[in-house]
């Protein structure tokens, strides 16, 4: 046995674990790591997070950081740039109805509002293959857990001081057990909800109508409440005068008044002008039940309301988008830095699509030969969509047609780390084999007829922990943890 596992046995051996559980699972609920029951949507439970931090080089971080200023320009810039959104989507446009939705809606729409709120996140994992950190994909709509990420950090501090309370861990005192708490948070602020709130109260004060609100789109039966509930007050924390209305686009079909004189959009319950309308909704078809829902996007679209984010921005976000970026000359189009293009460029994975017919059967065979090598993705969000390993063989050999509503992406390999996770239903696995994504929040609040960028910024990270033997991601669909980082 060497000298680190003999370490770690009496590591384990001083953790009684159950007790450890306990007190995390207390923490978690005093301090807000919570969702609603899903089946019983006035009860709360606690959302599924990792018992551990997970250790991480801080190089790594660092350069994801370094280069997420730059990721936010490139896809504002891409955004607005609509024959390149064209030629990107073009292959999909004419055969995925929900893409083909929001385009028309893009194509249709005046422009009258020249600023834009972007609250995006970058998610990456580190590929063992290159030692590299590679983009998993770009959100630029719904961005979520930016209110939960910090607590999760504060419950991992707290934890360790309970051990080191208990005498369970001896090996730490507790004058380095701070130190490495106060490098963590120095290293990587978590500014994620502050950073969000301050994007949005930028954007609201260039709207320049103190009375107005701001609306938040969501599902109907939201059971991540804590997580939106916390942007809400950190939003009136900086502004105690706002006032935010929750709605779903079925109530909004009764309740939004487009004024098609001035194309201010109103709450008819509350006579409210919004400012801005941020959606936690609206980013699968599912959201939109019926053609009034669809009737409400459009109508906000044309407004003169502040879209957090826009249809095109959310175009953008599609992973033939992403795809898209990949080929020659693309991004630096966008980037002048030379150095700063080939740092993004060095984050893509490879990936490909199906249309191009003379490349098509080349890269179906690759995939049939190769399918551990590759994820097939859909241009949707929200987890649960992807195609693996016998999966991407059944749809070659079944439905090769429907091929060209996927991306192929070559398989980023993480490295494994063990930890302890907390489920949803509140059963712990203890000593699970993990990989970690990293999500990086950027905020952006532009004027885009001047180019004027009033925010650009890194806004804070989020770690999802999940089991190696998950293929997908999503803390909401299940698949994954919320975990924090130990850069030490
Ligand atoms: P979504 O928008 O639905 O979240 P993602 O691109 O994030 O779509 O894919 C969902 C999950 O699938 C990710 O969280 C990740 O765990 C896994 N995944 C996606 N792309 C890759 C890849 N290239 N290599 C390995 N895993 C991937
Ligand atoms: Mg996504
Ligand atoms: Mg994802």
């Amino acid at each position: 046995m060497s000298t680190n596992d003999a370490d770690n046995e009496r590591m384990q051996l001083r953790w009684p674990i159950d007790d450890v559980v306990a007190f995390a699972k207390r923490h978690a609920i005093t301090h807000g790591l919570l969702c609603l029951d899903p089946n019983n949507l006035d009860l709360a439970t606690i959302v599924p997070f990792s018992l551990f931090p997970s250790p991480y080089s801080y190089s790594h971080l660092k350069f994801i950081w370094s280069i997420q200023t730059a990721y936010n320009r490139l896809y504002n810039r891409i955004s607005l740039d609509d024959e390149t959104l064209e030629k990107a989507l073009k292959p999909v446009i004419p055969i995925d109805d929900f893409i083909e939705r929001l385009w028309k809606i893009h194509r249709t729409s005046t422009r009258r509002q020249p600023i834009q709120l972007d609250i995006y996140r970058n998610d990456y994992m580190l590929d063992t293959k290159i030692n590299t950190m590679r983009q998993v994909e770009f959100n630029t709509i719904s961005s979520a857990f930016a209110g939960l990420t910090a607590i999760v950090a504060d419950l991992h501090k707290a934890i360790l001081r309970y051990a080191i309370d208990n005498c369970y861990v001896r090996e730490l005192t507790m004058d380095n057990q701070q130190e490495k708490s106060s490098s963590i948070d120095l290293i990587l602020p978590n500014d994620a909800l502050k950073k969000s709130a301050e994007a949005m109260i930028k954007a609201f004060e260039l709207y320049n109508n103190v009375n107005a609100a701001i609306l938040f789109i969501i599902v109907p039966n939201e059971r991540n409440i804590c997580d939106q509930n916390a942007l809400i007050d950190a939003v009136q924390k900086l502004k105690s005068t706002i006032r935010i209305h929750l709605k779903t686009f079925e109530q909004l079909t009764d309740e939004l008044l487009l004024d098609e004189k001035n194309f201010n959009i109103y709450l008819k319950s509350s006579h409210d002008e919004i400012a801005i309308v941020y959606y936690r909704a609206g980013y699968i078809p599912e959201h939109y039940i019926n053609e009034k829902c669809w009737y409400v996007r459009e109508q906000i679209e044309q407004s003169r309301a502040i879209k957090c984010p826009t249809v095109r921005s959310q175009l953008a976000g599609c992973k033939i988008v992403q795809e898209y970026l990949t080929h020659e000359n693309i991004i630096e189009k966008y980037i002048n830095d030379e150095n700063l293009s080939k740092n993004i460029r060095s984050t893509f994975a490879r990936m490909f699509t199906f249309d191009d017919l003379e490349a098509r059967q080349k890269n179906i065979n690759l995939l049939r030969e190769n399918p551990h090598d590759f994820v097939l993705k859909p241009n949707r969000e929200g987890g649960g969509n992807n195609k693996y390993d016998d999966e991407i063989l059944n749809l070659i050999e079944k439905q090769e047609n429907h091929l060209n509503y996927y991306i192929a992406m070559e398989k980023i390999l993480p490295p494994k780390c063990t930890t302890c996770l907390i489920k949803p239903n509140g059963k712990h696995l203890l000593h699970v084999e993990c990989i970690n994504e990293i999500g990086i929040y950027g905020t952006m609040v532009t004027n885009v007829d001047t180019n004027e960028e009033y925010i650009n910024e890194v806004a804070g990270y989020l770690v999802r922990t999940k089991t190696t033997d998950t293929n997908e991601g999503g803390v909401a669909t299940g698949y994954s943890v919320l975990d924090c980082l130990d850069v030490s």
